[in-house]
């Protein structure tokens, strides 16, 4: 068996920790991969995993995946993200929200948990109750930043997509732009929802097929098969469902000039960066596109560490920038041999000292 950190995942990360609660009946990995900038931010997902050497993936790449994107957002957070490895039920329980919450006190504020894949804003409430270090809580008057980061992730998304296609397309506005979405959750349903506002054509696809019947019968977009929605030819490509999408296989597929979505960890290898670049698709790097619900729930944290509030319309001037960055490293992208996730990347890195 290989030891994780030979493995091609682990990248010198600081610490990684197996938690496992007998009493609870907890297993979760904590995965701090910087603390360079400060507390390692990011949600803790809840999955089963039929085998738990894909958890440690996970983890490792989703928590390198944290340092990048609050680097990249201009937030004083490292990277660090919790998988909790649930049974092929799901079933989760207070007594292992309890149990998470009581190990990530234990951390000290070295892990600041949020909401991922599987977790509810129910569930950091939850974990509230065990630790101070947590983040999504929902605002008592609604009107400052808090609770589910999905929509302000979906906010980004829409700012980024808006950039892409004055990039590649030359077009100042979404009207009649086609875009196909994969994946209609949280943050794939808030994008549609934001492109159908501006009078974007759209196409949407979800393996919970009953979930895009009902967005695209809201929306008065047309709906494909999970299978077929990489290969719809259209404007933008929006990956907002799994991660690993764009292999050898999905890119040979892809039918759009732009692939621009909220997946985490949309690559599956670091050379599918340049085959995007290859094809003449012009890509949004996934953390840096999809960064605003971190953005959001950073900024609630760090207010509420000092006792004072932070409103939407501060949240909303930080994704704001989002457009800006990506448009920056398209510039560099195009005046160089790199390809945009490997400019992101290199200004990544050197944001966290590596
Ligand atoms: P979600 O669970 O609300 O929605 C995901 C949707 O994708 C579900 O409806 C699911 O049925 C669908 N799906 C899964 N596999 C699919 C497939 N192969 N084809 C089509 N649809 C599929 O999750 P979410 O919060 O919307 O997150 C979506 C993605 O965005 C994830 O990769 C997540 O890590 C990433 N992300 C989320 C946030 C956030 O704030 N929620 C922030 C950054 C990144």
């Amino acid at each position: 068996m290989t030891a994780f950190w030979t493995g091609p995942d682990f990248d010198d990360h600081e610490s990684v920790q197996l938690v496992h609660d007998r009493a609870s009946g907890l297993t979760a990995i904590l995965a701090l991969h910087s603390t360079h900038l400060g507390p390692g931010a990011g949600g803790t997902r809840f999955w089963h995993y039929p085998d738990p050497a894909d958890a440690m993936r996970d983890a490792l790449r989703l928590s390198r995946g944290m340092s990048y994107k609050n680097a990249m957002a201009g937030l004083p957070m490292g990277g660090g993200k919790g998988v909790i490895l649930a049974d092929a039920q799901r079933r989760k329980s207070p007594e292992i929200l309890a149990a998470f919450g009581d190990a990530i006190a234990a951390l000290g504020g070295r892990y600041v948990c949020a909401e991922d894949v599987g977790m509810t804003e129910a569930d950091m409430v939850a974990i509230a109750r065990r630790t101070e270090h947590v983040t999504g809580l929902p605002s008592a008057d609604g009107k400052a930043a808090g609770g589910d980061p999905g929509p302000f992730t979906a906010s980004g998304i829409y700012l980024g997509i808006k950039a892409a296609v004055a990039q590649r397309l030359g077009r100042d506005s979404l009207k009649g732009v086609h875009v196909a979405v994969q994946g209609c959750g949280s943050v794939g349903g808030g994008v549609a929802k934001l492109l159908a506002g501006d009078g974007a054509r759209l196409t949407l696809a979800d393996i919970d097929e009953a979930r895009a019947a009902a967005l695209a019968r809201q929306l008065g977009a047309e709906q494909v098969a999970a299978e077929a929605i990489m290969g719809t030819q259209c404007d933008v490509f929006s990956p907002n469902a799994l991660g690993a999408i764009l292999g050898d296989a999905g890119i040979a597929r892809l039918q759009a000039p732009i692939v621009a979505g909220g997946a985490n960890n949309q690559l599956a290898r670091p050379e599918h960066g340049p085959a995007l670049a290859a094809r003449g698709i012009l890509y949004a790097p996934d953390y840096v596109i999809n960064a605003g619900g971190i953005i959001a729930v950073a900024l609630e944290y760090l207010a509420r560490r000092s006792g004072e509030r932070c409103g939407i319309e501060q949240v909303q001037r930080r994704l704001d920038e989002i457009p800006g960055r990506l448009s920056d490293i398209w510039r560099q992208a195009e005046g160089s041999t790199r390809s945009p996730d490997q400019v992101a990347d290199a200004m990544a890195q050197k944001l966290i000292g590596r």
